[in-house]
């Protein structure tokens, strides 16, 4: 459907405010979205951050672990070395355990984490031991360690399951080796303990928050000690947990964030498994510790944040409300402008217009006539008038009564504007039953043609007139033209002119058209 385009412009009038508050919101919404998207962003940088100190902190301290239980094993195993190369040389008699028995006491008393050394024959029975009080004899020919050295021919250290020490009733790790005799056969085994308090009080020292781990394992993956410290944990198998799974899959050193078997909880874990032996230390710090300062930092951050965006969301609001409602304002105003623009034009209209036949009235010619006849002026282009009288018809209103009159001359006017109005002519009710056309850019040959086009016109209507002798209505016309730049024409002369020819025609019998002599 084509609209006008007067109506296409109000209907784009009416729909810019709906657009400039869609074009607004979507801009505030997406200075909101990239706000939140940034703020986003930052939190989860922040978060990273905060997981790879963890990191760090958890690789650095699992380092540290390992160089000190390193440290500690390989002190056991140098006290080792030395006490079983002295009694290989000098066997296993009564003075060279004595001798020996001297050398273990001092290498105990000056090796720390070392708890004690002892010597057994290829029975398991305790030869001499480092101890100062031995609760009676005692044999440890069923412990792993002894049935390892029984069994194997090497000379490398052996570190067995912890156990519970027979003499002092305090967790130890166990660390062996095999003393052979001159021939190579199995002469018994020494044994360096170091109990498991040594490396506790170690683990104790670092600062691990509420939910951390330090774990200390065997290559096999059971547990010697674990940090919170619990006594049924000793010697249990973790090698199914996520731990020992991470080291057998990635390597003998590494980190992941895992979720212990035991307590379920998340951690940052860090393992590595010592250069030496096969033990592997672990050490984590739970994600919650670690995010706990991040936690509360973005919860203040969001919260704040989240206050300053309802504040500007709200403003936002009113500002396109207060839009809305001032364009809404501005299309009322558009409106009422041009409804009363309207109201005017049709004011005005009714006052250049005859009412009964609807062509212009004596005003609008009297302003047009004055108009055209200087514009003809300028343009130096003809200005034409028709002056039109109806034949006798004073009778006609007294034969058909005045209404009839008046229908007459309705259609009078109606015939008038079909008999081929230019659309710059003014055809007009001159007054009673006088009509006129005032033609611009015509001369008197283009009047007669006009005036006789309408008189025919006329004619065709056959209005029934029984007053004219002619049977129907009839006009009389008379024709002017004037060249309005040429010194002697004037309005008035172009009107006398017509005037006149008018009252020739009439004086010629009417129903006639005549020139101005
Ligand atoms: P003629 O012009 O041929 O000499 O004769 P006429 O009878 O037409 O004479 P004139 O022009 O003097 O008469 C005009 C008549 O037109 C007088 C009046 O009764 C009638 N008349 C004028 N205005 C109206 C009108 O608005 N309605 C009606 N019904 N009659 C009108
Ligand atoms: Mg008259
Ligand atoms: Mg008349």
């Amino acid at each position: 459907m084509m609209l006008p385009i007067t109506a296409q412009r109000a209907f784009t009038r009416l729909r810019r405010p709906r657009t400039i508050q869609s074009v607004s919101i979507l801009f505030v919404l997406s200075i909101v979205l990239s706000f939140v998207g940034l703020q986003g962003w930052s939190v989860q940088q922040a978060r990273s951050k905060q997981i790879e100190t963890a990191r760090v902190a958890t690789t650095n301290m699992t380092r540290a672990l390992a160089q000190h239980t390193d440290d500690t094993v390989r002190a056991a195993e140098v006290a080792l070395v030395g006490v079983v190369q002295q009694l290989e040389v000098d066997g296993v008699e009564k003075d060279a355990l004595a001798q020996a028995l001297v050398l273990l006491r001092l290498t105990v008393e000056k090796t720390p984490g070392l708890d004690s050394v002892s010597v057994y024959d290829s029975q398991g029975r305790g030869l001499i031991t480092s101890r100062s009080r031995i609760t009676g004899s005692f044999n440890v020919s069923d412990r792993d360690y002894f049935r390892h050295h029984a069994a194997t021919a090497g000379r490398e250290v052996f570190v067995g399951a912890p156990a519970r020490s027979r003499t002092s009733g305090r967790w130890i790790l166990p660390v062996s080796r095999r003393i052979n005799g001159p021939d190579g056969a199995f002469r018994g085994v020494a044994v360096a303990t170091i109990e498991l308090a040594y490396f506790q009080e170690f683990h104790n020292s670092f600062d691990i928050g509420r939910d951390g781990v330090i774990l200390l394992m065997s290559g096999d993956g059971r547990i010697i000690v674990r940090r919170p410290f619990a006594e049924a944990q000793i010697n249990s198998d973790a090698s199914g947990g996520p731990v020992f799974q991470t080291y057998r899959t990635k390597g003998k050193e590494g980190s992941a964030v895992l979720t212990a078997r035991i307590d379920g909880i998340e951690r940052m874990y860090a393992y590595q498994q010592l250069a030496h032996y096969p033990l592997i230390v672990a050490s984590a710090l739970s994600i919650r510790d670690v995010l706990a300062n991040w936690r509360q930092d973005t919860f203040w951050i969001v919260g704040v944040e989240a206050l300053l965006l309802a504040l500007l969301g709200l403003l936002g609001y009113r500002i396109l409300r207060l839009i809305g409602e001032r364009e809404r304002a501005q299309i009322e105003l558009r409106k009422a402008k041009t409804s009363l623009e309207k109201m005017n034009q049709s004011l005005e209209r009714l006052t250049l217009q005859d009412s009964l036949t609807g062509l212009g009235n004596r005003r609008l010619f009297d302003t047009a006539l004055f108009d055209e006849f200087h514009r003809g002026k300028r343009a130096a282009t003809p200005l034409a008038l028709i002056m039109i009288d109806v034949d006798y018809f004073k009778r006609y209103n007294d034969l058909y009564g005045h209404p009839a009159g008046d229908e007459c001359l309705r259609r009078l006017g109606e015939t008038l504007m079909e008999s081929g109005c230019r659309p710059g002519d003014v055809a007009v009710r001159y007054g009673g039953e006088e009509l006129a056309v005032l033609l611009p850019d015509t001369d008197v040959d283009g009047a007669n043609a006009m005036a006789e086009r309408f008189r025919h016109a006329v004619l065709a209507q056959a209005i029934p007139h029984g007053g004219n002798p002619v049977g129907l209505v009839t006009v009389s016309i008379g024709a002017a033209a004037c060249c309005p730049g040429e010194d002697a024409a004037s309005c008035e002369s172009l009107l006398q002119a017509a005037d006149k020819a008018l009252y020739a025609a009439k004086a010629a019998g009417r129903n006639q058209v005549c020139n101005a002599a």
